[in-house]
């Protein structure tokens, strides 16, 4: 997008003082609950709060229409995002939509089963590191492809292929988990997934369990349900 600047602006100019500008607050026309300080400003119940705030109005279709190419500049000599989110690489949960967040809000790592392995850790580290990210939100959701196969696989005594098999792997603890219990097991088993994901997160050490223990990171699980939009934080 073209946008004049200011007499005597030069851009190089205009992108310093972007840079030095808080980022959250450098995106426009947002409601008070969507715009704020920066990452390292802000608790992390400022940001569970806004993230409902986000999935709130998505739900009631009263989404935000953001400005992405105003945000795209102003986000683009850095980021501070105030959540990261270990999703499932479904289609349809999509964190920034079903947050209503925008640009440089949101640390997304995506894999099928939202499974944490070494890389999704490092990746998780590297925010918590670099930007002071208060929030981790370990969201499972509803009719997981992931955790399904994972319980057809395990009933059937089938041996899948090496990759998908490490997605298996990492899911049968949640499985055995919640053998036999009462209700639904899929069910169970992604609500027991989400919940163990959250305990090994926040036992990895050095970097996530000490910024734990300093007070420094919160980390939550949540359900993502298809049907109504809705995501219910785990307490
Ligand atoms: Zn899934």
């Amino acid at each position: 997008m073209q946008r004049s600047l200011p007499t005597g602006w030069s851009r190089r100019r205009l992108m310093t003082a972007l840079a030095l500008a808080p980022v959250a607050t450098a995106g426009l026309r947002l409601p008070a609950d969507a715009a704020g300080p920066p990452a390292a400003q802000i608790s992390a119940e400022t940001a569970r709060k806004r993230l409902i705030a986000g999935n709130a109005r998505f739900v009631a279709g009263k989404s935000l229409r953001i400005d992405h190419g105003e945000r795209r500049e102003a986000v683009a000599p850095r980021q501070m995002p105030f959540a990261i989110i270990l999703g499932c690489s479904d289609s349809r949960a999509p964190p920034e939509v079903l947050f209503d967040q925008g640009l440089g809000d949101l640390f997304t790592v995506r894999v099928a089963g939202n499974i944490a392995d070494d890389v999704a850790l490092g990746s998780m580290e590297y925010a918590v590191e670099h930007f002071a990210t208060p929030l981790i939100v370990v969201l499972g959701h509803e009719r997981c492809g992931a955790v399904s196969a994972t319980l057809e696989t395990i009933a059937a005594g089938a041996t899948p292929p090496p990759h998908i098999a490490s997605l298996v792997d990492a899911i049968r603890p949640a499985v055995e988990a919640t053998k036999g219990m009462n209700g639904n097991a899929l069910d169970n088993a992604i609500a027991a997934h989400v919940r163990q994901t959250v305990d090994k997160l926040k036992g990895s050490g050095p970097v996530l369990a000490e910024a734990v223990a300093k007070g420094q990171l919160t980390i939550l699980g949540a359900e993502y349900h298809l049907g109504t939009g809705r995501v219910g934080f785990m307490t």
